[in-house]
């Protein structure tokens, strides 16, 4: 009903659009979408091209938990204007455009994945903001991609057991220790992660702490290979 009132505005800074769930051409510019070249592994987009299989230095010198991370955009001024509002304010809107962005980004990663799941929120910071927005995320994204033949959203496939309080302002170091056991394997998917490829969805990634917490966990139970896909990610400034 509303769609036929009001026209449509630019998910990034309310100016009219043609159409819902679009960016106006400024926004769309402003934003940094992430290509390659960058690392096989953690996705950090690398300024020269060194091939499909190079690691970035943080990679060589520690490798993450997980086998790929993937993004769409990088986390900066831009991206923040889209996230932010997401994440707390209530515009589950986003992630019909952010899915297709992310699908996209991951393609590689889709097809072959067998699960899709979100990165849980513990149930009292789901109090607060009345809905997982990797829940969200991970939905577009196994409807927008063509994910492999028997691929399936896990929407509940790793419960956060644990209080770990906000990430925010801690060092990679502390963050690690800080979702060290927070996670777990629902019991009800306990028997199938056995042999799976898991594709873990979630709106940003920082240092990575919480990506590794949930594969470490999904390894332990058995997963084949984890891999992350987020809608934007910390950029390491080029030195
Ligand atoms: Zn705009
Ligand atoms: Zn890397």
């Amino acid at each position: 009903m509303l769609d036929a009132v009001l026209p449509p505005v630019c998910l990034g800074c309310n100016e009219i659009v043609a159409a819902p769930g679009a960016l106006c051409a400024g926004c769309w510019q402003g934003f940094s979408f992430i290509a390659s070249p960058h690392c096989a592994q953690c996705g950090d987009p690398f300024a020269e091209d060194l091939g499909p299989d190079a690691l970035c230095a943080g990679c060589l010198a520690r490798p993450p938990k997980f086998r790929r991370a993937r993004a769409a955009l990088a986390y900066d001024t831009q991206s923040r204007r889209l996230v932010l509002p997401f994440k707390h304010g209530d515009r589950t809107d986003i992630a019909r455009a952010c899915g297709g962005w992310m699908a996209r980004a991951g393609s590689e990663l889709l097809a072959e994945a067998d699960l899709i799941a979100p990165v849980p929120l513990h149930w009292r910071r789901l109090l607060v903001r009345r809905y997982n927005q990797a829940i969200l995320l991970a939905r577009v994204v196994a409807r927008a991609a063509s994910p492999r033949p028997g691929a399936r959203l896990a929407p509940d496939l790793l419960r956060r057991h644990r209080w770990t309080g906000s990430q925010a302002g801690l060092r990679a170091k502390e963050r690690r220790s800080n979702v060290r056991q927070a996670f777990e394997i629902h019991p009800r998917w306990a028997a199938e992660v056995s042999g799976k490829t898991v594709l873990l969805v979630d709106d940003v990634l920082t240092t990575g702490a919480t990506a590794e917490a949930c594969a470490r966990v999904l390894q332990r139970g058995g997963a084949r290979h984890v891999d992350v896909l987020t809608l934007a990610r910390v950029v390491r400034p080029t030195v």
